[in-house]
């Protein structure tokens, strides 16, 4: 497993070459997508490392993927315009039907068709998933899609989106996790047919959208497996997000210590290298620690998930864990560059933007303390 790994990283590692720092520095001057990267992911069979080999991809489990998004963050790349791909594939892979993978999963695998879009979040309902109110309602062999969606990102660069719903409203369900479905839309067909799309502008080089659906007719068969069971299988999916999340921030920190490692070696003032004032060193150091052990959680929970082992708890605490010292290593590697880390040229506040997106998205520091604090140390639900 490990050799495998580390072959994977090498190809990753390979990949990344070809798109060094002026490459990101370019997109997220201008806000563009990277695609040219995408397109190189997918064409090296990278971005189909959890399609099973059957249907055209890798075949690999959660633990190839975390090697691959890490070494792709810790490059100074941004794995976020891809990774929607790795985390939503296992809401298709374990509940999709035969003939959806089979009509779905090889053009993916190919790179024909792009699964980079996750519609989950609305303005009202926030981090309560269950208050979401776009319904989705049958009319023969369809469903009418009606509601608004927020920060949902890469649909303009995706052609398919797995979409949640609510099929039976609140009031007529016994629990409110039920009465919820997943779809997976077309967004070829959608955009512009029942499907408005607006581009939010938000701090770092994210395409990041509101949805508005009126109207939107889904055909019948694009539901995921059954119908009032979404939330069920998107919980499932989250474990494996909050996981692959954790080792791109793992890559993030990797990214941060070297850089600033590199820094404080080389920057004289004072005539001596600044990493020989404790004061720089040790923050640096402690970055190193804090991500390291992560990185220990991270391959932990990714173990257990291989193995079909309860890890909900382990992909939350990863995710927590790996948040942070991403978190902390940018913050030091900023401190380190001085003036330099507000410099775009150097290429550490890119990232350090980056990077901060992972205390909130996709679920936030408050809500992954709340769930270790409940279902691990069984507190009082909070809320
Ligand atoms: C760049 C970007 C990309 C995104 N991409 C996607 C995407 O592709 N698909 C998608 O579905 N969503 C996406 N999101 C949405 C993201 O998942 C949500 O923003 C996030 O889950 C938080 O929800 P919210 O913004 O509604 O915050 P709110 O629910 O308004 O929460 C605000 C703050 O209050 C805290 N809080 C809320 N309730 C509690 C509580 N009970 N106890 C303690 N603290 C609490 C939260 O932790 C948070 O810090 C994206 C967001 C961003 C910024």
């Amino acid at each position: 497993m490990n050799e495998t790994h580390e072959s994977l990283r090498g190809t990753v590692r390979e990949v990344c070459a070809g798109f060094p720092d002026e490459y990101w520095r370019a997109l997220d001057e201008n806000r563009e997508y990277p695609e040219d990267f995408v397109r190189a992911m997918t064409d090296s069979g990278l971005l189909g490392a959890l399609i099973p080999e059957e249907y055209g991809g890798m075949g690999l489990g959660l633990q190839a993927a975390c090697a691959i998004l890490e070494e792709v963050n810790r490059s100074g790349a941004n794995a976020g315009p891809a990774h929607a791909q790795m985390y939503t594939m296992g809401t298709l892979l374990r509940h999709g039907s035969k003939a959806q993978k089979e009509q779905y999963l090889p053009k993916i695998a190919s790179g024909e068709l792009r699964l980079q879009a996750f519609g989950v979040t609305e303005p009202e309902a926030g981090t309560d998933t269950t208050q979401l109110t776009t319904s989705a309602v049958r009319d023969g062999d369809e469903y009418v899609v009606n509601g608004r969606k927020i920060y949902i990102s890469r649909v303009g660069h995706s052609d398919l989106m797995v979409l949640l719903a609510r099929t039976t409203p609140i009031e007529e369900v016994e629990k409110r996790s039920r009465g919820l479905s997943v779809f997976l839309v077309d967004l070829r067909e959608a955009a512009g047919d029942g499907l408005a799309v607006k581009r939010r502008r938000v701090m770092m080089n994210n395409e990041t959208n509101e949805l508005l659906f009126e109207n939107l007719r889904v055909p019948a068969s694009s539901i995921i497996g059954e119908e009032s069971e979404g939330l069920r299988y998107i919980m499932d999916g989250m474990n494996a997000e909050r996981i692959l999340i954790a080792a791109e921030c793992v890559g993030d920190g990797r990214f941060f210590v070297e850089r600033a490692t590199d820094r404080a070696r080389k920057r004289e003032v004072f005539g001596r290298p600044i990493g020989q004032n404790q004061g720089i060193q040790f923050p640096i150091a402690r970055s190193h620690v804090s991500v390291e052990a992560a990185d220990l959680m991270t391959k932990k929970a990714a173990a257990l998930f291989d193995a079909d082992e309860p890890c909900g708890a382990e992909a939350n605490m990863a995710k927590l864990l790996a948040a942070d010292a991403s978190w902390e290593a940018a913050n030091v590697a900023v401190q380190t560059f001085g003036g330099y880390g507000f410099d775009a040229e150097y290429d550490v506040e890119r990232k350090f933007r980056e990077t901060r997106l992972y205390q909130v998205a996709p679920i936030s520091t408050n809500l992954i303390l709340s769930y270790v604090a409940e279902h691990v140390l069984e507190l009082p639900r909070s809320f």
